[in-house]
This record gives structure tokens, sequence and C-alpha cells, in this order.
């Protein structure tokens, strides 16, 4: 069957954590790029001048969605990328005499493996854990900061269970306490769903992703606060100011800026929205036997993660398949490898074994998360293991 027919038979798609579908706006804008407006941005006649256009429309549109000025805006491949830059760039930069990293135990891989690498090559990582409760605490980051740290580096919402963790007051009280290190949020799972700005979070810098906005994927951006150095990783052309060199792939970017600024005046009502849908599939979870809801209730409302005690989630991910249900075991991105952020909330041996993660849109409905409970109820019956 072709991938197309495929992916439109794909009834239910709840893994929006994971990737979302592009929106019509962000796949024409990728189009006029490439058949009308494919110059080099580099180039200096008109062709390259329109391209540049469009590669700085982009940058103003995001760059207005988190409340800074446009010139602190830079295109990469990915939120991967900008975490790289992120810590490479700023231990390049500050890491001389200042070798210590302070980062959250429950990053995404893109920032926890590359702090691994950096510890290989001579910083200190330490990894602040939630408490018992589950939550983080600014205390604890503030207590493991002093200085001899550049860089503290937390997300904003956790990828794997939705939980919002408490930046604004982390990087302020850190701040506060040695005002000289910098500051990087990952984004990501918090962008166009809740409100990011640079200013609130006290964040110096802050990594996006152009595919989880229904934007293309392979593309992504990072702010850099105005008059922060950061050592670049990837060197050449000079592009992007000499942050980021490579041709910028203008048919991603217009795509990322056509979707952020379709979601920019929304934030709020989705959130509602999917506050709602939240409600209303706990509610139809509450009553099922030997089902755990791992997600915190203030957590974000587009990712719930869910545990069925006694089954395994991969072999469970691949019933709901079955049933035309798509979610994803913990997280996508650590491929069926048990969780390591799990651990850190508290989720543990059968419960960890057994987790799933449902991640919404504002635009799923109600009929969606009544076929995936129907779905899960067949699924504990049948499955086994
Ligand atoms: N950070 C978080 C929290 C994520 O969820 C992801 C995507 N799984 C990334 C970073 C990496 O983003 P990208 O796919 O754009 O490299």
């Amino acid at each position: 069957m072709p991938v197309l027919e495929r992916f439109e038979k794909m009834s239910v798609y709840l893994d929006n954590a994971a990737t979302t579908k592009p929106c019509k706006a962000a796949v024409e804008a990728a189009v006029a790029a490439m058949t009308e407006n494919y110059g080099n941005p580099s180039s200096l006649h008109r062709a390259g001048l329109d391209a540049q256009l469009a590669v700085d429309r982009a940058r103003k549109i995001i760059a207005d969605s988190i409340g800074v000025d446009s010139g602190c805006i830079y295109f990469t491949s990915g939120a991967t990328e900008s975490n790289n830059l992120a810590l490479r760039g700023i231990s390049g930069a500050y890491g001389r005499n200042r070798k210590k990293i302070v980062i959250s135990a429950v990053e995404h891989a893109s920032v926890e493996e590359t702090a691994s690498d950096l510890e290989k090559k001579g910083f200190e990582i330490v990894r602040v854990s939630p408490r018992e409760d589950g939550r983080f605490c600014a205390a604890d980051f503030v207590q493991a900061c002093d200085a001899s740290t550049c860089l503290v580096s937390m997300m904003l919402v956790n990828n794997e269970t939705g939980y919002i963790l408490p930046v604004k007051e982390v990087f302020s009280a850190v701040k506060r306490r040695l005002p000289e290190i910098v500051t990087h949020c990952d984004c990501v799972q918090g962008y166009m769903k809740l409100p990011v700005k640079a200013g609130a979070l006290n964040a110096d810098l802050i990594s996006l992703s152009g595919h989880k906005i229904h934007g293309v994927k392979g593309v992504g951006a990072i702010y850099i606060k105005k008059g922060m150095r950061v050592t670049p990783v990837v060197t050449g052309g000079k592009q992007e100011k000499g942050i980021r060199s490579g041709t910028e792939s203008v048919p991603l970017i217009a795509a990322f800026g056509a979707a952020a600024e379709e979601l920019a005046p929304t934030v709020s009502d989705r959130y509602e929205r999917a506050s709602g849908l939240k409600k209303l599939l706990l509610e139809k979870l509450s009553g099922m036997e030997n089902v755990a809801v791992n997600s915190p209730e203030d957590g974000s409302p587009y990712i719930i993660n869910i545990s069925v005690i006694g089954r395994r989630s991969e072999i469970m991910l691949h019933f709901l398949e079955s049933k035309g249900v798509y979610v994803s075991s913990g997280s996508a991105c650590s491929k069926g490898q048990q969780s390591g952020v799990l651990g850190q909330f508290g989720i543990k041996d059968k419960r960890a074994d057994g987790a799933l993660r449902v991640s919404i849109t504002a635009e799923t409905t109600e009929a969606e998360l009544e076929a995936f409970a129907e779905a899960l109820i067949e699924g504990i019956e049948k499955v086994r293991g």
C-alpha cells in the first residue's frame, strides 16, 4: 500500500509529541520556496535576496512569538542541533575556567547525551533530580551551582510525562545568586502549547523545533540573547552570522515560520481545548483496571503518560496499532529502551514496563479518544505479557 494511503488509513494519530502533521500553510510555504523562491540566501542577485527575505520573514515570526529581537534567532537543523549548540557553544565560550554544567535529570537525549560527552571531555555535570514527590525544587539547582558553573540547562515540558518544569523559578533563583551563569531552556514540547517568552522564563538561550508545531522535519531554531558568546559547532560559510554555517534550508524555514504564524494567536484557546480533552481521557481511564496515570494533573494537557500494569508497552502499542491507533511507548526517541526519565519521576519496574504516551493536539476529537479507550480495553483483555 502506498505510504500516503496507509497514512490516511491511520485513523487515530495520538503521537504528536513525536511529530505532528504539517499544516497546509507550512506545506504551501515549503512548496513555494522549492518551486519559485529557490535561490541561495547568500547569493548577491535578486533570487538570493528573495530567498533571504523568506528566511528573515520566518525569523521575525518566530522572534515575535517568544518576545525577542529577530537578530537573536538562528536557524538550525532541529532542536537536537540547537541543544548541542547551547551546551557545546556555551561551554566552548565560557568553559575554560568554569567547568561545571547543571542540568535536570529528565532532559531529552540531545541534552543528556551532549552533557555526557562534555563530561568525558573534562566538564563536571550535575544532574538535578526531582524530589520524592516528583517535583523539582529551585533550591536544589541553586545549591548545585557555584562560581565554576557556566551553564544551567532545563527543559520546559518533559517529553515523556508532560511535567512542566519550574524553569522561571529556577533560572531566576540561579541568576539572583550567580548572575553570570548562562541559562538554557529546551522549549520543544512547550512552544505553541504554553506561553513561551524568553524574558518571562529568564532564559538566555531557547531551543525550538519545527516539526513539533506542524512545520516540517529537519529545521529548528535557537534564541541566543544579545551579548552571549557561543562557539559555533558547525563552521564553514558563516551563514546565520557565523553561529551556524551551511546554506539555510529555505523551504523548511519558511514552513516553520508559516506554522508558527498560524499557531501563535491561538495558544491559550488551544490550551483550553487540550485541557478539556485531557480531562475527558482521564475520566475514560479512571474506571479501567490496572491502568495508572503517570502524568501529573497540572502537567501539559498535550501529553498523557499512562501505564497498563502487567502489559508490556511495546506489545500493547502494536495491538493498538492493529486497531488503527498510534501512540508511543514512553518516549519515541528511546525506541523501546526502558526510560530512565520515567524512573526519575518514580515510575519504575512493572509500571515503567507498561508505560504508553498519548500525545494530542487541540484538533484531536472526542471520537478519537473514545476509539483509543475502546482499543485499550480490548488490549487489556487480549494482550498477554
Ligand atoms: N527536545 C525535546 C524535549 C524533544 O521532545 C525533542 C524531539 N523528540 C527534541 C528535543 C529533538 O528535536 P528534533 O527532533 O527537532 O531534533
